[in-house]
């Protein structure tokens, strides 16, 4: 059976016109999925009853059911999503001060296996639907009873590897008809696929952000093998062609591993990397979370120095809050519950 949320405004409206509906019913549907949350074709009542039947013989409008839901102290919440094949997604809830940010997943796993983070310990295994990856904003906007302020491309998997679908995805999460998000309140971050970034750049106008965490191929290359094949150079070239909302900083992500890329010759080299380009940028410093079997060290006062050198260089630079450590939430920790199911399975 289709599936309703794999369908974007127009094509459920063709569809619909077809069957003789009046052409406003698809505007109304997507409301109720959209603005409401609503799941089930029974609750909404301002579709006549026999368009209604219609709708449950012709489509789903499948949730995942949460598996799983952690909370941490400091109130982040971590989801894993069970979905029909069994495997395992997570996704989290950030809440700051007024900002209910939701970071999704775009596939199961991750085949860009950056050294630092547990997603990419796990491997590929697929890509989400348009659908799986509206359904973790939907459900997590019912279970807490609010629609989320933000939404970042920061979860399971590397966004721009799942084109299709995240574009998709990010039309129906930015349109007036779908869930009308700024696009401004949207980012897509990326480990930096330089013909993808292009392609993003002519299918949507959304903020990207990069997640560099190295600012010389050898170093990038030890912890990203996805460098090897696209270096710095190609990237930043990709990034200062694409259309970022206007007057918007461009937000580069940089892990800071102890040991690896942390030292203030690699804040000078960075410094000397982003103000070749004519973009402007904003470094956003995340302190690495450890998780289980991994060899990397967080930095201590380190984080300050290289912030320091940066803003010397009149570079914007924060220092991101550590939301969610004590969960595995955090930036580069999912993926252990999405791993325990797997083993299951396996076994
Ligand atoms: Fe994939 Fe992002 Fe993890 Fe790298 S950091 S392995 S791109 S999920």
């Amino acid at each position: 059976m289709q599936e309703i949320k794999d369908l974007l405004y127009e094509e459920l409206k063709e569809i619909l016109e077809k069957e003789g509906f009046p052409s406003y019913r698809a505007g109304q549907i997507f409301k109720w999925i959209y603005k409401k949350f609503v799941c089930n074709f029974k609750e909404m009542t301002d579709i006549k009853k026999e368009e209604r039947e219609y709708l449950e013989r012709n489509f789903e409008n499948y949730i995942p059911e949460i598996c799983e839901r952690i909370s941490s102290a400091d109130g982040t919440k971590k989801y894993a999503f069970l979905l029909k094949d069994k495997k395992v997604i997570e996704s989290v809830l950030i809440p700051d001060g007024k900002r209910l940010t939701v970071c999704v997943s775009t596939q199961v796993g991750c085949p860009l296996g950056c050294t630092f983070c547990k997603t990419g310990k796990m491997g590929f295994i697929r890509n989400l639907s348009t659908s799986e990856i509206l359904s973790q904003i939907i459900a997590i906007a019912r279970d807490v009873g609010v629609k989320p302020t933000n939404i970042v491309f920061m979860g399971m998997g590397e966004p721009l590897l799942n084109l299709k679908n995240l574009v998709r995805a990010l039309k129906i999460i930015t349109s007036e008809e779908g869930m009308n998000f700024s696009p401004r309140k949207v980012t897509v971050s990326t480990a930096g696929i330089p013909h993808l970034i292009e392609e993003l750049g002519k299918s949507v106008r959304i903020s990207l952000s990069l997640s560099l965490n190295a600012p010389d191929n050898e170093t990038r290359s030890k912890i990203m093998p996805v460098n090897n094949k696209y270096p710095i150079e190609e990237i930043m070239a990709a990034i200062e062609r694409y259309p970022h909302p206007p007057k918007s900083l461009f937000t580069i992500e940089y892990v800071m591993i102890k040991g690896v890329n942390s030292s203030i010759d690699h804040a000078k080299k960075l410094a000397s990397l982003l103000k070749k380009s004519k973009r402007r940028f904003k470094v956003n410093l995340i302190n690495f979370n450890p998780f289980e079997g991994c060899e990397f060290e967080p930095v201590g006062d380190e984080i300050f120095k290289f912030q320091e050198e940066l803003l010397k260089n009149s570079i914007s630079t924060t220092i991101r809050k550590r939301k969610g450590a004590d969960i595995n939430a955090a930036c580069g920790q999912l993926g252990g519950i999405a791993s325990l199911y797997l083993k299951t399975q396996e076994v």
